[in-house]
């Protein structure tokens, strides 16, 4: 496919692009998150710089708990792989989040920032012996059980260490996602959770088996999903599995169903959480009533996507025949996901008052790759040493950056009402050949 139709000329226009995200506007021509100017961030801590936005986290999740308010029982598990940043963590735990782990690693982290291990739910598709040691002897809340073989290796530790496990499985409930391949994960050929057809039969095992507490049932079925119709279906599919449960004796607690709702980056139109809530309400109200049935729910993007920005400064201008070149000191090391997915990011210019003539730009990284873009022909005016803002790099940004090429990765930033603090420093190359020996 050709590059142009693959991206197309993209005009983004600053200030109608900012109105949509939350705290996050201009004043007097610069760019300000949180109320903080973000000429004074690259000022102090240089570029390139990820900063996140305290208040836009807090309502970001405060708009998930209003919006099933309705349910009682309900557990916002923060998907911590999206931004796993001990501060990030902790302003969420403080408002009272749950957090949904995929390795020990986040649960470290997130015993770290102070959140309840009660309060973690644990997903993977691959949790060794170890793991599964480590997470028992903290007293997570539940495992979501991806295969037959983890239900056994399970019920074996939790009776080896004297304790009971409480599980729920993840089922794959085969519905399309419509959302792109590399983030969908509830097709029949998807590698997540426990298909559809085997679930009763992986339920009557798992009943079968000591020192486990079969609490819940779960599913995730991708991300960056913008309808609220493959929820409802999927929802469906674990209805009629609950039910098929619960006349056979298998009564449960909670039902877990992922996270996944996506973000506008540019020109999409996701449902609001609100829209969100309100297609899965009236199904999720039955379940209540008819069994008792608490909810958990698993997003990560939706809650720190727009509450985070990367900075970064123009380092060269290099106007060719063919194309014209912004080259950044940001890359696919520092943010991957243009690189990896193709996603369409917006860049802004964080000081309006600039004077330049308008060109079609192609704004990449220097590293020696030419999948190091970070977006393609976007209408920008731009001099060598702007700083250009790119929003929505609060998910999957930092938690995703790499040391390819020798380069240290960013400070992160956290701004709250005026007030700016680092949360991580930038990495020296000191810390990058730490372990290593000539
Ligand atoms: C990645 C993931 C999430 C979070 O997905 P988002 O699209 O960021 O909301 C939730 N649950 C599981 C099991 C995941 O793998």
């Amino acid at each position: 496919m050709a590059d142009s139709t693959k991206h197309p000329t993209l005009t983004i226009d600053p200030h109608t692009h900012v109105a949509d995200l939350p705290f996050i506007h201009y004043q007097d021509n610069t760019l300000f998150i949180d109320n903080v100017s973000t000429k004074t961030l690259t000022q102090t801590y240089g570029t390139p710089l990820y900063v996140y936005s305290k208040n836009a986290l807090l309502a970001n999740y405060r708009t998930y708990v209003a919006s099933f308010a309705p349910l009682s029982n309900v557990q916002i598990c923060y998907a911590v792989k999206s931004n796993s940043n001990l501060a990030v963590l902790a302003t969420l735990a403080h408002a009272g989040a749950g957090f949904d782990i995929v390795s020990v690693g986040e649960l470290a982290r997130v015993l770290k920032a102070g959140g309840q291990a009660q309060k973690v739910v644990y997903s993977g598709v691959g949790k060794t012996k170890n793991d599964i040691i480590t997470a028992l002897n903290a007293g997570i809340g539940c495992f979501n059980v991806e295969a037959m073989s983890e239900i056994e290796l399970i019920s074996q530790i939790a009776g080896r260490l004297g304790k009971t496990a409480p599980i729920a499985l993840r089922i794959n409930p085969d519905v399309d996602a419509k959302t792109h391949p590399y983030i969908s994960t509830g097709l029949k050929e998807d590698k997540f959770g426990i298909s559809h057809d085997n679930a009763i039969d992986a339920y009557h095992f798992a009943n079968t088996l000591p020192n486990l507490d079969i609490i819940g049932i779960d599913c995730h079925i991708g991300s960056q999903l913008s309808n609220t119709q493959p929820f409802v279906d999927a929802l469906d599919k674990i209805i009629e599995l609950i039910d098929t449960l619960h006349t056979q004796g298998i009564t449960l607690d909670h039902i877990d169903l992922g996270g996944g709702l996506g973000v506008r980056y540019v020109d999409e139109t996701p449902a609001s959480v609100s829209e969100y809530a309100n297609a899965l309400l009236p199904k999720l109200l039955d379940l209540q009533k008819k069994y008792g049935l608490g909810l958990h729910l698993e997003p990560g993007r939706n809650i720190c996507a727009n509450a985070g920005m990367l900075l970064t400064n123009v380092d060269v201008l290099k106007p060719t025949e063919h194309k014209n070149f912004a080259i950044v000191d940001a890359s696919m090391c520092e943010l991957i996901r243009p690189a990896l997915y193709g996603s369409v990011m917006a860049v802004i210019p964080t000081d309006l008052s600039t004077i330049a003539a308008a060109k079609v730009w192609d704004v990449v990284g220097s590293v020696c790759e030419s999948s190091d873009f970070l977006a393609k022909n976007r209408t920008l005016a731009l001099n060598v040493d702007d700083t250009l803002a790119i929003t929505g790099a609060g998910a999957y940004g930092f938690v995703m950056a790499s040391n390819y090429n020798t380069r240290p990765r960013p400070a992160e930033v956290m701004c709250d009402d005026g007030s700016h603090r680092v949360v991580r420093e930038r990495e020296s190359l000191d810390d990058l050949w730490r372990g290593e020996s000539v």
